[in-house]
């Protein structure tokens, strides 16, 4: 049996007045997926568990069978396997942004989105001022975007904030708190002393450029041993996605990243690639997954017109032609369903269930609908335990 899904992110959406109530997935012209509906099965799965908010990382995470309450090891963590680091399981590791704070208040979550270089000569600057007393360690990453690694430390209690959620309010009562945090206020106070005056802010400032005034830590976890999904479902699996913490549950997996010269995550992706480098893993792989990133990235700029143009190219450039590959194959399954619904009108991720439709050997449709979200609620398939519907999509 060869297995697909894909993922067009945030698809799902609600009415828009200006489409005539219509959403993007129906306004959409996409005979190939509406078809895939017609002939297989259509319904609800819920990606956002209880106590969730519906970021990528959770909802794709259970899309592909894996509880969050029992799996999600945070941001951090996800993000360290996307980076390949390997972690010691005792070791916490967090998220630590170089942001601007003027006047006490966040003004920008990534100090201007400042350059590699510039970010790796201040972050080699902190690591000399915070020294290695309780075994920290730093890594560098893209641009603002840093790890910190802690040996020693205990921040089961710890509550941090993500900077990019306090834009322009006063920082003081989202710093690290509760018992444990100390250390790391201790390892902000060193860095914010040695950044001031750093030759690289001072150069910004006479560009007029947002300096790194600080650090912020954020999204601490511990590495969590997830079983492989060859282990859990006894099948391979390959991963396409421009995103950096899908490589990283797709590392966790056990999952091949595979490389798409063109891929990205806005509509100037590169459509056809993905779709053809899908079908080509397919000769591999019991199971690949491709992700399109770029509905959710409309989305958020409540660009509803790309939006719908992404679904389409989506249909004809990813669907038709894994569909044409699957059917060469004696037995097949297809999932196509969004991580999670994206709103044009909030520019938000939203937790209601998504619609998903499976296509392919067995799956004899109950009713015969295109793919929207009004015909999967009204289809008598609801999945309320999200991370259930892949051993439902590969056994029945
Ligand atoms: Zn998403």
């Amino acid at each position: 049996m060869k297995y697909a899904i894909i993922i067009p992110d945030g698809a799902a959406d609600a009415p828009i007045a200006e489409l005539g109530n219509k959403t993007p997935l129906e306004a959409a012209c996409k005979p190939n997926m509406d078809a895939a509906a017609r002939n297989g099965r259509i319904g609800t799965v819920r990606t956002t568990p209880p106590d969730f908010s519906p970021g990528s990382d959770v909802c794709t995470l259970c899309l592909l069978g894996y509880d969050p309450a029992q799996y999600h090891p945070g941001r951090a963590p996800l993000e360290a396997a996307a980076m390949g680091l390997k972690l010691n399981a005792s070791n916490w590791v967090m998220r630590c942004n170089f942001v601007t704070i003027i006047d006490g208040k966040m003004v920008d979550h990534s100090a201007g989105h400042i350059k590699d270089n510039e970010g790796r000569t201040l972050l080699q600057a902190v690591t000399e001022a915070v020294g290695n007393a309780g075994g920290v360690t730093f890594h560098p990453g893209v641009s603002y975007r840093n790890l910190m690694t802690l040996a020693g430390a205990d921040l089961t209690k710890v509550k941090t904030t993500p900077p990019h959620d306090i834009p322009d309010q006063p920082v003081k009562n989202y710093l690290p708190r509760g018992a444990g945090a100390e250390p790391l206020l201790d390892i902000m106070n060193k860095a914010r002393a040695v950044l001031k005056d750093h030759e690289v802010n001072l150069v910004r400032r006479q560009f007029g450029e947002n300096q790194a005034t600080d650090i912020w830590l954020w999204g601490q976890g511990k590495p969590k041993h997830i079983p492989s999904f060859k282990e859990r479902y006894g099948i391979s699996g390959a991963m396409i996605t421009a995103v950096d913490l899908l490589r990283g549950i797709a590392n966790l997996l056990g999952w091949k990243n595979i490389d798409v010269p063109g891929i990205s995550s806005y509509h100037d992706t590169d459509y056809a690639a993905q779709g053809k480098y899908t079908c080509d893993a397919l000769d591999n792989f019991d199971l690949v997954c491709c992700h399109v990133e770029a509905p959710d990235e409309a989305s958020h700029q409540a660009d509803f017109t790309t939006k719908i143009k992404s679904i389409e190219a989506i249909d004809e450039h990813v669907v038709g032609p894994v569909l044409k590959k699957l059917k060469t194959f004696d037995q097949w399954r297809l999932l196509i369903m969004p991580d999670h619904a994206t709103q044009c009108a909030t520019r938000k991720h939203h937790e209601a269930p998504v619609p998903f439709l499976i296509t392919g050997s067995h799956g004899k449709s109950s009713i015969a609908r295109a793919y929207t979200e009004q015909a999967a609620m009204e289809s008598d398939l609801h999945i309320e335990a999200g991370y259930e519907l892949m051993s439902y999509f590969l056994t029945k």
